[in-house]
Order: structure tokens, then sequence, then C-alpha cells
């Protein structure tokens, strides 16, 4: 599953491999309900250069010669593959790119997260006007996140979750947050003070800063362009430990639902 510092170091790897190459074609897996938007990709992307690639929160946006950006949205379960062999196009692999350097394959993914946008339109578009503080930008700091923080109501954790608060956080890396803040996932985030909201600022860039030392986390099939994966699933202090002693205090970690999500808690060390 990637987040936030899964999608940082994937747009990283990107930029560094295919900047400045060109899109030599680019073959779909006929899903005939995509054939308008299948069409106009094709249209918009064989022969143009790659000119950069950036992220806008979980988004990656690679921008080509002639004014379109390729948005790609990898949700939950979406992976990035480069191969210097062409793999078959089939509904687990359904678009490759061929690039003059190789094949890039989108795999595990439906193509409705993959889209077109021109650069003019890219500031008002819906899918990124609601986008949330985004806690890996340069502009990031304690005073956005203060302001930000200040408006809302409502549990922790929900908050947490919401891309139109801050964006990129998935729900094992709210656990790793929550617990390393000491707050209960339940906590009114109303009711924070300034120091608890400078405790929740740091702990937040602590943990996704950790998660990017170690290649970010790679739980399920998640994995970067040439396969290699993650590490900060062997680093998680609380999630997927229930029963367990927690790290600080021995109590036993224990496994609540909020809002339909399990969270890992240790009940002693967090209030
Ligand atoms: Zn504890």
């Amino acid at each position: 599953m990637p987040w936030l510092p899964e999608i940082e170091i994937l747009k990283k790897k990107l930029k560094k491999e295919f900047t400045g190459k060109k899109i030599l074609s680019v073959e779909f897996y006929k899903e005939s309900e995509y054939y308008l938007q299948v069409r106009l990709l094709e249209y918009e992307l064989t022969n143009k250069h790659i000119l950069n690639i950036t992220r806008k929160g979980k988004y990656l946006k690679i921008s080509l010669e002639g004014g379109n950006n390729l948005i790609v949205d990898l949700k939950v379960t979406g992976i990035l593959r480069y191969f210097s062999e062409k793999l078959s196009i089939n509904s687990y692999t359904p678009m490759i790119l061929e690039i003059d350097n190789g094949y890039l394959c989108l795999q595990n993914l439906s193509l409705r997260y993959i889209s077109s946008i021109p650069t003019m339109q890219l500031k008002n578009n819906q899918i990124f006007r609601n986008l949330g503080i985004d806690p890996l930008s340069n502009k990031y700091n304690i005073e956005i996140f203060y302001k930000a923080t200040n408006k809302r109501i409502g549990m922790l954790k929900t908050n947490l979750l919401d891309p139109s608060y801050i964006t990129g956080l998935g729900n094992y890396y709210v656990d790793e947050i929550l617990f390393l803040a000491k707050f209960h996932p339940k906590k009114e985030i109303s009711k924070l003070n300034r120091l608890e909201i400078e405790a929740l600022y740091s702990s937040i860039n602590k943990i996704l800063n950790e998660s990017i030392n170690v290649g970010g986390s790679s739980r399920e099939e998640f994995c970067y362009l040439d396969g290699s994966r993650g590490r900060f699933q062997n680093n998680f202090n609380i999630y997927d430990k229930e029963g367990k002693p927690c790290p600080i205090c021995r109590k036993n970690i224990k496994r609540i639902f909020i809002g339909g999500r399990g969270t890992y808690i240790c009940e002693n060390c967090q209030k």
C-alpha cells in the first residue's frame, strides 16, 4: 500500500530514470469501458518527451512535452515497474509505456485511476482542489500545520486519515504517529493546545522521515520500479502488534475499531 513516503521515494526514482526520455508508444489492455480515455491518452502520450516528474499529495504527475500531464493515482494496490524487455499486456498489467530506455508498466490498478490533465487546468481540477496539507512539501511548517489543525473537529485518528486535512497518511502511519505522540486515537482534535499540536507535528515528521530513511514500507505487494521493497514495516512499534507488549511500558497492545478501521493502541501510554 503506497502512502506519502512510498510515493515520494517512487517519484524520485521515476524522475531519475525517465526525465528527458521519450515515450515511443503506449499500449493498454483493451477494456472497452475506457475506450475514449484510452484513445485520448494514446494521442497525448505517444512521441512526447517527459519533461519532469513531480508529486501532488499521493498523485504522481508526469509532465509531458505539449502541455499535458499524466496523472497516476496508485490508490492502495497500484505498482509501477520498469523492465528492459516488454511484458505482455493483460488485466494485471493494463498499461505499458514504451520509453526510449525501457518499458514502464502499470500493474494491479484499474485504468480509471490514470488521467491526462493540461497544465492550465491543474490548479482548478477537482482532484487537486481539495488536497490537504502535504507534510513532505518544502513549504510545510508548524504554522501551516497549526492553522489547519485549529480548524478541525472530531477524533484525532479520523482527522489524520482525511486527505482534505493532511494528505497521504495511511492507517499504519497514523497508528505509529499517535503512539509516538502518546495521544489516544479517539482524542478530540479541537481540544489540542499549542504544545500538543507541536508534539503531533513533530511525530508526523519523525515517522515519515524514519520511513523514508529505510525505503518506505512494503506491506503486501507494493514495490518500486526494480522490484525492491521498503523496510519500515519491520520497524512498527504498535501497528499489527495486538497482544504483544508495548515497547515503552510492556502492557499489552490492544486493537480497537475507529470508523471501521483496525487501530492499535497502548491504553497505558496513549491518553
Ligand atoms: Zn505503553
